[in-house]
């Protein structure tokens, strides 16, 4: 890169998932954000059509968030969370617990989705050890299942791009099939019709391996990141049936569909499974302060709990877990959905949200449109020979025409705040296929 054709001064920063070079000769400035929008370094407001990044359920500076933060940064900046505590971390866990699935009520603070999987894997190895079934190690995630970025993530994860730069990952992982099938189910409103069987992926897992060499399975209820990939009717209760008859733990990755994104508070909920753990993020403190969170069966925690009483029962945690600002952010996080009754608003706007998504079908390109509560996801024939150049020719249309998309491969996924209006989700729908019309 020479300093002829961009800014110096933006050489320090190197961005994450971003291609640098082409960012920095054109570079997307976002300077200020207030419920459904950003505005730009220049002044041009952009209605946010993916909450920021899957995060900002309640839109952004809401008063009681905005209030909580500021009040805890001059009370209490930061406290150790090992072998101490302070209230607010006490009462948030408490809280989520409200929400949470049946005996899902022990939680465990990260500081975001990566660490919350980390966390999720290494707990489920760890449960099966307590137990002593140590022979338990091996891990299964899915083809294109997205799990953050630390080792174990892009482990389980089945994302090519984000594992074949990082050597040999894991050992003794394995993946079960994806379930994105458009010869049968491209079109499908809502959950598609053709796919449990593909749950069955695990028994043949289990007749290759044993089932008493495998600790956990981890999928997205939703697969986001990858496509916004909806779950066949019944795939998740038969994934949920082979794991009982097995012993295997079962983990949803809830980082997205956590926080109402699907018209409960978790996609769990929503979809009838109870898994033994959820990993969350994200929606946790509305996008505002870096958290996450696992959600543990007290069953499992109460294993740890009853091992010898001065040893510490789980040896993992982070300098951030449980941070005050986060915690005091998560406070004001839930008292607005609660105010405001967000966790389940994505179930109200559903039917609005699907009719404005397949109303685009029929336009150029479009090769398949996916849905579910307040997530949706379009599909672009790839331009031959640029995978994923014409969904982002598609992001910087929009972004021009003031409405923030995001792009997965040649997929627009959609996932605005929960608190969008039928008016903004028809804004958000137009400017796409005008984009969708515009681009080659
Ligand atoms: N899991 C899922 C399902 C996710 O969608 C994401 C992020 N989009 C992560 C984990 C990782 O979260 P983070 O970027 O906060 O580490």
């Amino acid at each position: 890169m020479t300093t002829a054709d961009h800014d110096p001064r933006l050489d320090a920063y190197w961005m994450p998932f971003t291609a640098n070079r082409q960012f920095k000769q054109a570079p997307r400035m976002l300077a200020r954000a207030e419920g459904m929008h950003y505005w730009t370094d220049d002044g041009r407001q952009i209605l946010d059509g993916v909450a920021g990044l899957w995060c900002v359920n309640a839109g952004h500076a809401r008063p009681k968030i905005v209030q909580a933060i500021q009040q805890q940064a001059g009370e209490m900046d930061y406290a150790p969370p090992f072998q101490m505590g302070h209230p607010k971390a006490f009462e948030l866990a408490d809280e989520l617990a409200k929400l949470t699935p049946a005996g899902l009520n022990r939680v465990f603070f990260t500081n975001s989705g990566s660490e919350s999987v980390e966390t999720a894997l290494k707990m489920a190895l760890a449960y099966h050890r307590v137990r002593g079934e140590g022979s338990r190690t091996r891990l299964i995630g899915r083809e294109r299942g997205y799990h953050g970025v630390n080792f174990g993530g892009i482990s389980v994860g089945g994302i090519v791009t984000n594992r074949k730069m990082f050597g040999t990952l894991l050992s003794g992982v394995d993946h079960l099939r994806h379930t994105h099938d458009p010869a049968r189910n491209a079109f499908s409103v809502g959950q598609p019709e053709h796919g449990a069987d593909l749950a069955d992926d695990l028994e043949r897992l289990v007749a290759l391996h044993d089932a008493s060499t495998i600790a956990a399975v981890i999928v997205e209820p939703i697969a986001g990141s990858t496509g916004v990939l909806i779950p066949p009717q019944g795939y998740l209760q038969r994934l949920r049936k082979i794991c009982d008859q097995h012993g295997i733990l079962l983990i949803f990755d809830e980082v997205i569909t956590g926080f109402g994104r699907t018209g409960q508070p978790f996609a769990s909920q929503t979809f009838g499974v109870v898994p033994d753990m959820i990993t969350a993020a994200k929606g946790i403190t509305n996008g505002s302060v870096p958290m996450g969170a696992v959600f543990v069966q007290q069953a499992i925690h109460d294993t740890f709990m009853n091992g010898p009483a001065h040893l510490i029962e789980f040896f993992h945690g982070y300098t951030y877990s449980a941070h005050p600002l986060a915690c005091a952010a998560g406070l004001g996080t839930l008292a607005t959905y609660a105010d405001e009754g967000l966790l389940t608003r994505a179930a109200t706007m559903a039917d609005t949200f699907a009719t404005a998504l397949h109303g685009l079908r029929g336009l150029p390109h479009v090769v398949d449109i996916r849905n579910f509560g307040l997530v949706g996801g379009i599909e672009l024939a790839p331009r031959p020979g640029e995978p994923g150049k014409r969904a982002f020719d598609v992001f910087l249309d929009c972004f021009a025409h003031g409405v923030m998309i995001r792009t997965t491969g040649d997929t627009i996924a959609l996932s605005p705040p929960l608190i969008i209006s039928a008016e903004q989700i028809g804004q958000i729908v137009e400017t796409v296929a005008a984009a969708i019309r515009r681009v080659v």
